[in-house]
């Protein structure tokens, strides 16, 4: 027990510390500076070449946005979930223990050329992910903190980051011990981090980018606008592609009817949605 709670203050101060660090001195293995830089590239493509001419550059809870970006992205983690990682990846392997088991590993990718590893790692990530976010659609509790992410009315690339802390906590709960029982090390995580930051930037961004042919494979703007329509084929959705749209493809549940530039976003009811943070955050609780 004692262990555990020297866990949560050496997560909180270190995390601290580190988040000093991040905004100190900028670099290339720098969260920070990278999501600051990522987004500015591509607010500013949103203003020289937007796809719908008529949005503002400040679009409808541009602002609102912004502070999700860096609550989920930082303060989050910096409140909690660092803290909760932590003690979760100790209760892991003190389970593990438990069994006689030291390392969990099933495949050695450690001994893989790096870029076999990151591009294994993040195609399955994508694929769990993938099917968190079908999870999210068809669980009723689930659904009703996966809301706030369908909230979005106007699409622009922070868009992105506007959702529910818990989806935090769901993602990389399910997620994590897949990863670790492959092998794969928490410090892998960056630069699949870094290209899915940038990507699903560009889903939600006012930009029209297809890909061409490798639409297929990567999720886009033109695909990703129709996962946000407020009038669907069916209840539960289409087009959960993350990174990826190979699965939505697969498994049947790609969409795009038309070009989805001027498609009315949101849900039955979107208009009486809590329109604040604070708001949008307790309202699933209360549900
Ligand atoms: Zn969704
Ligand atoms: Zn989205």
């Amino acid at each position: 027990m004692e262990n555990y709670w020297k866990i949560v203050v050496d997560s909180y101060t270190g995390y601290w510390n580190y988040l000093v660090s991040e905004i100190a001195y900028p670099g290339w293995h720098n969260y920070f500076w990278w999501l600051v830089g990522l987004s500015l590239v591509v607010w500013l493509l949103e203003i020289i070449v937007p796809w719908r001419k008529g949005q503002s550059s400040f679009r409808k809870d541009f602002w609102l946005d912004a502070f999700y970006m860096f609550f989920n992205f930082f303060l989050f983690s910096l409140i909690a979930y660092n803290t909760i990682s932590n003690v979760a990846v100790n209760l892991f392997n003190d389970f593990l223990a438990a069994f006689g088991m030291q390392n969990p590993v099933a495949i050695e990718v450690q001994s893989w050329p790096a870029w076999a590893k990151l591009l294994t790692m993040f195609v399955i990530a994508d694929f769990i992910q993938w099917n968190i976010h079908r999870l999210l659609h068809r669980v009723p509790w689930m659904w009703e903190f996966h809301k706030v992410h369908h909230s979005v009315e106007e699409m622009g690339f922070a868009a992105h980051l506007r959702f529910h802390w818990m989806e935090t906590i769901l993602y990389k709960s399910i997620q994590y011990i897949p990863l670790a029982m492959i092998g794969f090390g928490l410090q892998d995580f960056f630069i699949i981090h870094i290209i899915a930051v940038a990507i699903g930037h560009l889903n939600h961004s006012n930009l029209y980018v297809t890909y061409g042919p490798l639409k297929y494979l990567l999720n886009n703007p033109a695909m990703h606008i129709w996962h946000h329509a407020k009038t669907l084929p069916n209840t539960y959705g289409v087009n959960y592609g993350i990174s990826l749209s190979v699965w939505d493809y697969l498994f049947r549940t790609a969409y795009i009817p038309k070009n989805g530039r001027d498609e009315k976003l949101g849900f039955d009811g979107v208009e009486q949605f809590p329109k604040t943070f604070l708001q949008q955050t307790i309202y699933p609780f209360k549900k």
